[in-house]
């Protein structure tokens, strides 16, 4: 059994403001020791549940994120841009894990809470739902047939997944109090609670169902600021619905995200 772990940065345990997420700041190499801590803990939990293979894409900006030399060395990473896929592998997997995720843009309390650019993007719907990266993330799984598993953060963002996915396993390693801030479990509870969390959500894999997502699927992206709006000539099938908000339709999550 093949799992895939998803690695964002604003969920993981111990971080709780954006000085921990951003290279060149202050606090940034001890966010990206908690990150590799949690990577560890979350490979762990899979091969005790039951995994043969374990891949963890590292997918905050830029995919550069782990302390390298500090990784378990049973799981395999993939690190940077990808081309094609956003999730590369994932057909082939039983389970797609998202591992450090964060609630979706405009959701109160929530720590380091955004849809995919806290400057870029106000709101964006999948389909007619408000929808955050956890549900783009377990879409692109779904298009083939993947079942999200486990998704490890704050209250909000186990939240959100719950409404989601039925069965879903999650790991709420923080209760978020603000944008940047919140009551966070210590170091060795937080790792703890993934280990388990991950054995037994690829324990129960067989049995949870992917996300459904009606196509053709539509995205429509209400953007922060005026006069961002893509030129017509480069996404002739855009459809602008204001002055700041377009919409693109695909066949698949991934082919509408692409053409976003
Ligand atoms: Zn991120």
């Amino acid at each position: 059994m093949k799992i895939f772990v998803a690695v964002d940065m604003e969920g993981i345990s111990g971080i709780f403001q954006s000085e921990q997420v951003s290279p060149g700041s202050r606090l940034y190499e001890e966010g990206r020791r908690f990150l590799t801590q949690d990577v560890n803990a979350c490979v762990e939990g899979c091969f005790a549940g039951g995994a043969e293979q374990v891949v963890v894409r590292d997918i905050h900006g830029g995919g550069n994120h782990f302390v390298w030399e500090d990784l378990d060395p049973r799981a395999e990473y993939v690190r940077g841009a990808t081309e094609r896929e956003r999730l590369p592998g994932i057909a082939q997997c039983a389970g797609l894990i998202l591992l450090g995720y964060h609630a979706m843009a405009g959701t109160r309390e929530a720590i380091l809470e955004h849809t995919m650019s806290s400057r870029g993007w106000q709101s964006f719907r999948m389909n007619g739902q408000l929808t955050g990266e956890v549900g783009i993330d377990a879409g692109i799984a779904a298009d083939h047939g993947v079942p999200t598993i486990m998704v490890s953060g704050d209250d909000k963002v186990c939240k959100e997944v719950k409404r989601l996915l039925k069965g879903v396993v999650v790991a709420q390693v923080k209760i978020g109090l603000a944008c940047q801030g919140g009551q966070l479990l210590s170091r060795e509870a937080s790792r703890d609670l993934i280990v388990r969390r991950s054995s037994e959500a690829v324990g129960k894999a067989p049995s949870i169902e992917p996300l459904r997502v009606k196509s053709p699927v539509t995205m429509r992206l209400e953007l922060v600021s005026r006069g961002n709006l893509p030129h017509l000539d480069s996404k002739p099938y855009a459809k602008i619905i204001d002055g700041r908000t377009y919409e693109v339709t695909g066949e698949s999550v991934e082919q509408a995200l692409r053409r976003l």
